[in-house]
């Protein structure tokens, strides 16, 4: 745990109290603040206690005396509307936090420096962070492996030797951390997301800017360049001195920087542009937007790491995450995927084009504008199975496409088996793909993923071992 030294003996409220909140709770109070905590579920409150808060409602909270508000990074801060705890603490004059920025004052304190490399972006971050993770553990960094990919920043170890904290840091995180100064920080990509959060694109792309701002004098930052907003916050960054701006892109030959072209990965340089990896043989990241994502990890690493081929083997050997284009399982020349974390047609849409004969599971909480943007994918799919409260309206989208509602992904999975088994296709793959959130079914796509890898382990363990 890394604890927020200055605290002592200061009144800190710590408002929402899922993971990030509850971590911040446990160090405040671990360095011996007074927190004072609120959420509206009575579970989370009786937890904090349990830790040493004082649960009470925003109204008792001793505003005269409260210098700092750790705010959750799910409560609104500007948009759709200031929550009423931000309205609170403005009156009362005290800052507004999150949970990083107290990790982002340690580190700038520190007696033992760490390296650290800060991953934010629309699609791709918790890829390209649990890959730059690999690499550097791989190649004899400790790597502490945080943020909004799962463990919360002040969960993390201390700084030992060789120690780099690897961080994925969402939108509304960098919001709360103005003193989170990376050496590295890596901007994936930007596509029109969250802006319920944000108000307007421009404060979005803003927002996703300041974590590049921030990075530290003398370090870098790594852009994805293939979409037009990006390009241009790189072409800032590059024309205006600051941190060194390496651009990355799949698909554009660059004359400097990381580029990808026929999944070749290329380190382009003064000297001219050297092959790194042919990234087709890395079997945990299909597709052309892992194939960004590595090349993103590749720039971010080669300032810590001069072994240039290790970082290639590193990258080759990423063991994947669960829920994203997971292979979960083989029956003969049946694949078994899991691409829960697909909870949008934007996420389905790389899944679809990394197969040609798909048996897709599709469905849930449907998302604004459906499926209909994955027309052009639809001949590789050879039967979909739609679960959930999108079924009727994507089986309307599909048209002539084979499809059955089925509505449980139970059933689903048992239908896409046996007929990708029974099928004369090359290369079947049953996808859990859904396009959608899970939230009518299940309680996050994690309970979805692990539901659709049970079945498949209790098929194969039975009825599908018979069948082959
Ligand atoms: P994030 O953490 O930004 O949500 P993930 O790495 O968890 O991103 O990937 C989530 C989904 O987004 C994946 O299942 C994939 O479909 C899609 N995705 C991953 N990387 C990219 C990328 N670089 N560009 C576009 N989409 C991506």
């Amino acid at each position: 745990m890394i604890l927020p030294r200055g605290f002592a003996n200061q009144d800190v409220g710590v408002f929402g109290l899922a993971r990030s909140g509850m971590s911040a709770v446990r160090a405040l109070a671990e360095a011996g603040a007074r927190v004072y905590g609120w959420d509206d579920g009575e579970g989370p409150r009786r937890e904090a206690q349990d830790l040493g808060a004082r649960t009470q409602p925003l109204a008792s909270w001793p505003w005269e005396r409260l210098g700092t508000v750790i705010l959750s990074p799910g409560v609104p801060l500007t948009h759709p509307a200031p929550h009423a705890v931000v309205q609170a603490a403005r009156k009362a004059k005290a800052e507004i936090i999150g949970d990083m920025e107290l990790f982002a004052r340690e580190m700038d304190s520190a007696a033992a420096k760490a390296s650290v490399i800060a991953i934010t972006g629309t699609n791709g971050k918790s890829t390209t962070t649990a890959l730059i993770g690999h690499i550097l553990s791989t190649c004899g960094y400790t790597a502490e492996v945080g943020g909004n990919i799962g463990k919360p920043v002040l969960d993390l170890n201390p700084p030992a030797q060789n120690t780099a904290y690897v961080l994925e840091v969402s939108s509304y995180q960098i919001e709360l951390s103005p003193g989170l100064t990376p050496d590295v920080a890596v901007l994936t990509n930007i596509s029109p997301d969250h802006i319920d959060r944000h108000g307007t694109m421009e404060n979005y792309i803003s927002v996703k800017t300041r974590l590049l701002e921030q990075t530290k004098n003398g370090g870098i930052v790594c852009i994805g360049v293939d979409d037009s907003y990006t390009a241009s916050i790189h072409s800032r960054f590059a024309a205006n001195g600051g941190p060194e701006a390496i651009p990355v892109s799949v698909g554009k030959v660059l004359g400097r920087g990381v580029f990808v072209l026929d999944g070749i990965l290329y380190d382009a340089q003064a000297t001219g542009a050297a092959k790194v990896l042919d990234l087709r043989s890395a079997a945990r990241l299909p597709g052309a937007h892992n194939w960004q994502n590595a090349a993103l990890a590749y720039a971010a690493t080669r300032a810590l790491v001069s072994n240039r081929q290790a970082i290639a083997d590193a990258i080759a050997s990423f063991p994947g995450l669960p829920h994203r284009m997971e292979e979960v399982g083989r029956s003969g020349r049946v694949r078994f995927v899991n691409d829960s974390k697909a909870t949008n047609a934007d996420a389905a849409e790389r899944a679809l084009r990394c197969f040609s004969d798909i048996f897709w599971i599709a469905g849930g909480r449907p998302k604004e504008g459906g499926i209909q943007s994955l027309a052009p994918l639809f001949p590789r799919i050879r039967k979909a199975y739609l679960i959930g409260e999108a079924a009727e309206d994507f089986a309307r989208t599909l048209g002539d496409v084979p499809k059955h509602i089925c509505g449980t992904l139970e059933t689903a999975v048992s239908e896409a088996v046996h007929d990708a088994q029974t099928s004369h296709v090359m290369a079947p793959v049953v996808l859990l793909s859904p396009a959608c959130a899970s939230f009518d079914q299940f309680r996050n796509y994690e309970e979805r993923g692990n539901a659709f890898r049970a079945l498949i382990a209790t098929l194969q363990a039975g009825p599908m071992r018979e069948a082959s």
